[in-house]
């Protein structure tokens, strides 16, 4: 397969290297000699469907300019050959010119090309989900310190409450002088939790900002989502430009990928 051997050769050299590519900027396309849509510098996922640096352009996951050519003028070519090319195959019943044939395999080709692309994307995302949902859960080494402290905090509170039992009982038994001493105690003591309460609160938001605010990742963009964020905040992040741009890969894939399966059944 043609683009099974440019994507190794792709691998080996670098898209770019290979071939040769002007910049974006610099390139100029001729208006005398139009190209040959199978031509390398043509964006095939442009011409397919979307492609992927199309999706993002603005938003913070920007990927920046497609290097390769993105023209109307091709795209145009492209669907109208293939939809002339289905017309033909279907009033035939099946049989095939020479010419139809080069437009199934260029369709065939152009196809595994997008998919190749956005299989690239969606693993990426895949990846970059993993790294975040391991980022929410607790290590055991922070989960140790946060039983630690609560312990601590535990031990104070019952210290403070037998040291205020012991007040009131002298307090009761007219032993002003003891209760007094026991009453300085308390304050210390009070003194103290409070530091330490204070500390707490800053380790534990630290080590559990995730939870507290109940974050979890969302399964097609890979963004963090709060479930305490408002009905209006979290639909904002359900039609916002990054999770749609990869609800539109994700689904033209699961398409592109049935379309292959049935290709290689044949
Ligand atoms: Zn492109
Ligand atoms: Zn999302």
């Amino acid at each position: 397969m043609a683009a099974e051997q440019r994507l190794v050769l792709e691998q080996l050299f670098g898209r770019d290297n290979l071939y040769n590519l002007p910049s974006q900027s610099s390139y100029r396309p001729s208006r005398s000699q139009p190209l040959n849509l199978f031509d390398n510098r043509i964006c095939k996922s442009f011409l397919v469907g979307t492609c992927p640096h199309d999706l993002f352009s603005g938003t913070k996951e920007d990927m920046g300019r497609c290097k390769r050519i993105h023209l109307e003028k091709y795209k145009i070519q492209y669907e109208s050959e293939k939809r002339n090319y289905e017309k033909r195959l279907e009033a035939s019943g099946g049989k095939l010119s020479e010419d139809d044939k080069r437009i199934q395999r260029m369709v065939e080709e152009f196809e595994y090309d997008y998919m190749q692309d956005l299989e690239y994307h969606i693993n990426e995302v895949a990846h970059k989900i993993v790294v975040a949902e391991d980022n929410l859960r607790h290590t055991p080494e922070e989960q140790q310190k946060i039983d630690k402290i609560t312990k601590d905090l535990d031990n104070m509170d019952i210290r403070i409450g037998l040291v205020t039992q012991e007040v009131d009982l002298l307090t009761k038994k007219g032993q002003l002088v003891k209760a007094l001493i026991e009453s300085n105690k308390l304050n210390e003591l009070l003194e103290q939790r409070n530091k330490f309460s204070k500390s707490v609160r800053e380790i534990t938001d630290k080590i559990g900002q995730a939870n507290q605010q109940k974050l979890e990742v969302c399964s097609v963009c890979g963004a963090y989502l709060s479930r305490l964020d408002s009905d209006r905040r979290l639909a904002d992040h359900f039609t916002g430009k990054i999770h749609l741009g990869y609800v539109t890969m994700r689904s033209e894939l699961s398409v592109l990928r049935k379309k292959r399966a049935a290709i290689t059944k044949k």
